[in-house]
């Protein structure tokens, strides 16, 4: 399997060679050059299987020879045995055909661990063997990072470096970011915004001298092996109510658009998914384009959903590319009018987006009314994340087609936005409990490169 750049200007990689460069040579995202098929026979044996096993069956097909089958078992063993629920992901009901699949009981309290903990693993294998170490950098607004220095502490070959904007994180982001104890993880506080600290990362990228020196990594979404993490759970959800033999359709909180690209790919590879649906914030440049054919960033406002606080959804290339008839010269085309301001879709690609993705948006009262009303009928706490995911859910229930809402976050990650509008404390799960009882251990910098890449030299040479 050799996977292509979304901009056709880089050389093809291996799946081992893709996930440790991250971002193609010629600015695009690598996508595997043809998607492996699953037969209504094998996705109807996953019935019944260990969510593990399903990572394996539906995974295997797209990492080559890069791992025996007895390597990436072990490592995919490895990667979901801190998740708190035996399912990994389970699903509730939340009424008759709405389904809320619950993507937050990994380490971290968010979806992202199911990527994150698998690329840990994967890095760690590959890494062991070539004898080689590599030092991951990542800028992040809270849940990325915490997510990254769970799944990369304690091992051998990796030192992990996250930024986040000095008093800008929750309390619950901050403490899970600063209480790892282990000698590989460094957490940063820099004196700035988001922005800061992921100019101060890019900077770092750039400057190639200490780029090779450091041997510098990135695990951000645009890694095809987080997007790949994410497509098992569709299979997992979808069949245990009723595919291949019954058509079910997702809705997905979404801000880089890499969560719901995973679904894009199931149901490439053969899943029956009768909608995708995006679901935004008021930061809604997904929604529009969707519905206007422009995607034009004006702005971020911050909400009460702050992972989907963006202005560019990084994995939307993604399924342009697809929608462009797999023409790279034509993405490439669209991401350079994108620098100086926008652009529009061709109607023969926003024709082709629309066949498979509908959108909606909610507004902050909307999502808070999510979160009550969710509260009130079911008993179910939703993450202001996921109530947005519920919000749009409701007005895209088609008759006889189950409706799965992603959850992405835990409610307790959350705390004051989810007590606001329900009246009730979310607690944290007990296997964290005592998060606000560990010793914290940071480091401020100021915003400036030079002294940030000293810094980091230092750390690495002890
Ligand atoms: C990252 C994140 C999202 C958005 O996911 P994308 O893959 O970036 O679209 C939604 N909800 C939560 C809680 C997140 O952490």
């Amino acid at each position: 399997m050799r996977y292509i750049s979304t901009r056709g200007q880089a050389p093809s990689l291996s799946f081992e060679e893709a996930m440790l460069t991250g971002l193609a040579r010629d600015g695009g995202l690598y996508l595997p050059e043809s998607i492996p098929q699953m037969s209504a026979g094998d996705i109807r044996a996953l019935e019944g299987v260990s969510y593990e096993e399903a990572a394996f069956r539906v995974m295997r097909p797209f990492i080559g020879d890069a791992f025996t089958d007895d390597e990436f078992r072990a490592i995919i063993a490895r990667a979901y045995a801190g998740f708190g629920h035996a399912a990994r992901a389970p699903l509730k009901q939340l009424d008759s055909g709405h389904f809320l699949l619950e993507l937050f009981h990994g380490p971290t309290l968010a979806f992202k661990d199911f990527a994150m903990q698998l690329i840990g693993q994967l890095f760690e294998a590959s890494l062991t063997r070539s004898g080689r170490r590599v030092c991951i950098v990542g800028a992040t607004s809270g849940d990325t990072g915490s997510a990254a220095i769970e799944a990369f502490r304690g091992l051998d070959a990796v030192d992990v470096f996250i930024f986040y904007p000095h008093g800008r994180v929750s309390e619950v982001q901050r403490r899970q970011m600063t209480t790892p104890a282990e000698a590989n993880v460094h957490a940063l506080a820099i004196d700035g915004h988001f922005d800061d600290a992921q100019a101060r990362v890019k900077d770092m990228f750039n400057d190639f001298e200490f780029r090779d020196g450091v041997r510098l990594a990135g695990v951000n979404s645009i890694n095809w092996a987080r997007v790949l993490a994410q497509v098992v759970y569709y299979f997992t959800s979808a069949v245990s109510l009723g595919a291949p033999d019954r058509k079910v359709s997702f809705t997905v909180p979404t801000g880089n658009f890499g969560d719901i690209f995973a679904g894009y790919i199931a149901k490439q590879m053969g899943l029956p998914i009768d909608r995708l649906v995006v679901a935004t914030n008021q930061n809604d440049i997904l929604h529009r384009c969707l519905s206007s054919g422009e995607y034009r960033p004006d702005g971020v406002a911050p909400t009460i959903s702050p992972s989907m606080d963006i202005q560019v959804s990084s994995n939307f290339e993604r399924a342009l590319y697809y929608a462009y008839g797999q023409d790279g010269r034509a993405v490439g085309q669209v991401m350079d009018e994108l620098k100086s301001g926008g652009f529009a879709v061709s109607q023969g690609a926003l024709q082709a987006l629309r066949e498979v993705f509908d959108s909606g948006r909610a507004g902050e009262d909307e999502t808070r009314a999510a979160i009550r009303a969710t509260w009130e009928r079911s008993g179910e706490l939703l993450c202001p994340h996921s109530a947005v995911g519920v919000h749009v859910a409701d007005a895209h229930r088609r008759p006889g087609v189950p409706m799965i809402t992603l959850a992405t976050a835990h409610p307790a990650k959350f705390p004051a936005a989810v007590e606001e509008a329900s009246d009730v404390h979310a607690p944290l799960p007990e296997r964290m409990a005592d998060l606000y009882d560990r010793a914290e251990r940071v480091t401020r910098v100021g915003n400036d490169l030079r002294a940030i890449e000293t810094l980091i030299k230092e750390r690495i040479a002890n």
